[in-house]
């Protein structure tokens, strides 16, 4: 990490503060996190602990661990929202820390077809799509109660 956290780093220290309220769950590797925005309804963001900028440049045993809880936490996603397709994006364009876009891609997605940064900018509009907190709540709970049946630890939840 540099001097300066990044933004994800920050979210990091306010996981651990207590103070993130769209903590899903922690798990070893990482943080599964609501998406700010809910158009995608179940749009899950997965935090990697160690700020790394590339998958090759995490330790070899901690990338496969991190990439099983990945796995297991898209499917608990997919479980929890049912969409026709899931997107996985890892890109760090913006913030290189290594952070997953689970993106589930409804029957109803009025453009199935292109990735959801050329959509809609609207569409991950938090003033406009932002859950409230019972919808919030409601999601982490079912994506937890599938969580739940998976081999991952849930080393704490953002319910506790
Ligand atoms: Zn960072």
């Amino acid at each position: 990490m540099s001097s300066v956290p990044c933004e994800i780093c920050r979210q990091i220290i306010s996981i651990r503060e207590n103070k993130h309220p769209r903590l899903i769950a922690e798990l070893e590797t990482g943080f599964a996190m609501l998406g700010p925005s809910q158009f995608y309804r179940g749009y899950t963001i997965f935090l990697c602990k160690v700020d790394s900028a590339e998958l090759h440049l995490l330790d070899r045993d901690f990338r496969i661990h991190f990439l099983e809880e990945l796995t297991f936490l898209s499917e608990a996603v997919f479980k929890a929202v049912n969409p026709r397709k899931l997107n996985y994006e890892l890109l760090g364009n913006q913030v290189s820390h290594i952070h997953w876009h689970l993106f589930p891609r409804h029957f109803n997605d009025p453009q199935p077809l292109l990735p959801v940064w050329q959509c809609e900018p609207d569409y991950l509009n938090p003033q406009i799509y932002g859950p409230s907190s019972d919808e919030s709540r409601a999601l982490k709970q079912q994506i937890l109660d599938e969580l739940a049946k998976t081999p991952v630890q849930v080393l704490k939840t953002g319910l506790d």
